[in-house]
């Protein structure tokens, strides 16, 4: 490849600015402890996975069989068959709600979209690519959907076929919905289970609760039609990934013959990233059960060393149950910039992602953090307030975890 000097210069300097800020990303949940080098010679090749890994393609550089596994590991990991389900590796969290949200609009083409005001805004640009109606739900002072106001606003609609969007996770405050609940409510409102669909959108928390000892519900064995996860966070990726997963019937549903690439096609983009299944497939194949369990375990911890720490400074930090996500007052927009501290309104958090190896640099952040509130709070600056108010008492300790 011939580059200028001045290209030259200009990647060397985007190079090291990458290296500066590889790790320390703390607003986001990206998971940065990740080493694909055995990957590295993929990149001479013209990958692409178009249409459906299950069935042959003409176009041959495919890494249909490693998409296979990485599928059949998410089907084991969220309690369904293998040949009962169907999804793919997409190119994120997104993706897979989109294709989640399309699934159910074709099964119930009169239905309408129900999802908290906590809810990532892909899917507000979702419902508008798809034209579907949608509601707007309350949410809980801990970022869970409020399932009074979810049931009442399905009843006012008289709404027969309710499309649930479920967070497992939320962004901002890693609230997880409670999809129990929820089910119990609609058959207490005379809809029977044919009649409804419910997502899970589990962009991160899709791979914490399966190695957790009590997670909230969250998969097929407790009810839902489908899932996302983003492979970029919480498992970690050069490349943003995620993977969707739906029952089998329902994607048959919306499956199409496509004579030019001699395949059926479900997916939604038409070319598909062959270089994401293998880093997915190195990154589950690379990591036992126990692995995973431990690294989560030890995400948990850090995020509850960090509750700690903040109150023990008088700063009212709390995180939801078998959540990662740190939640506290919003300190100045100059230390928010300064971290790359994400916010929302009064609250901003910090994400105990796994190459966090220690609690040192989380440690020095609380320190800023702390400084930067008390003395706003002198200044009479509006920031130190009721962000940290929330009146679910879950900000419970798994079982299982040392005190720091
Ligand atoms: C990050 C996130 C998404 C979007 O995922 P992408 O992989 O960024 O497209 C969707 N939902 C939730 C809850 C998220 O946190």
């Amino acid at each position: 490849m011939q580059l200028s000097s001045a290209d030259q210069g200009k990647l060397e300097d985007f190079w090291q600015h990458c290296l500066t800020h590889q790790y320390f990303n703390v607003g986001y949940p990206e998971a940065a402890d990740f080493d694909y080098r055995p990957l590295h010679r993929f990149m001479h090749f013209s990958l692409n996975n178009c249409g459906d890994w299950d069935a042959p393609s003409n176009y041959i550089l495919n890494s249909f069989s490693f998409e296979k596994e990485v599928m059949a590991y998410f089907a084991e990991l969220f309690e369904i068959p293998l040949q009962d389900s169907w999804g793919y590796v997409t190119n994120g969290g997104t993706e897979g709600n989109m294709f989640a949200c399309y699934l159910a609009r074709e099964l119930f083409p009169d239905g309408v979209l129900y999802y908290s005001r906590d809810t990532h805004y892909s899917v507000a640009k979702i419902v508008k690519l798809l034209r579907m109606p949608a509601r707007a739900v309350a949410t809980l002072s801990n970022g869970e959907i409020d399932h009074n106001d979810l049931i009442s606003k399905i009843a006012i609609d008289d709404c027969a076929n309710p499309l649930i969007f479920a967070n497992i996770g939320t962004t901002m405050h890693g609230a997880t919905d409670n999809i129990s609940l929820i089910q119990q409510r609609l058959a207490d409102l005379g809809i029977a289970r044919n009649d409804y669909y419910l997502h899970a959108d589990a962009a991160l928390s899709g791979m914490i609760l399966p190695f957790v000892e009590a997670p909230q519900p969250y998969n097929f064995a407790h009810g839902i039609d489908s899932i996302s996860v983003s492979g970029h966070k919480m498992i970690g990726s050069p490349i943003p990934c995620g993977i969707v997963l739906a029952k089998r019937h329902h994607v048959e549903r919306i499956s199409v013959d496509i004579d030019y690439i001699s395949a059926q096609d479900k997916t939604i983009s038409g070319s598909r990233n062959g270089h994401t299944p293998l880093i997915m497939w190195a990154a589950l194949r690379s990591h036992s059960h126990e692995q995973w369990r431990q690294r989560t375990l030890r995400c948990l911890e850090l995020a509850q060393y960090a509750v700690e720490r903040f109150k023990a400074a008088g700063v009212a930090a709390w995180r939801n149950h078998n959540s990662i996500t740190v939640i506290f007052p919003r300190p100045s927009e100059h230390l928010c910039k300064q971290h790359g501290l994400a916010t929302s309104g009064a609250c901003a958090h910090l994400i105990a992602t796994p190459h966090h190896r220690d609690h040192s640099r989380i440690s020095r952040l609380i320190d800023d953090i702390t400084a930067d509130l008390k003395l706003n709070s002198r200044r009479n600056a509006p920031a130190n307030q009721p962000c940290a108010v929330h009146t679910l008492p879950s900000v419970a300790r798994p079982r299982s975890m040392a005190a720091d």
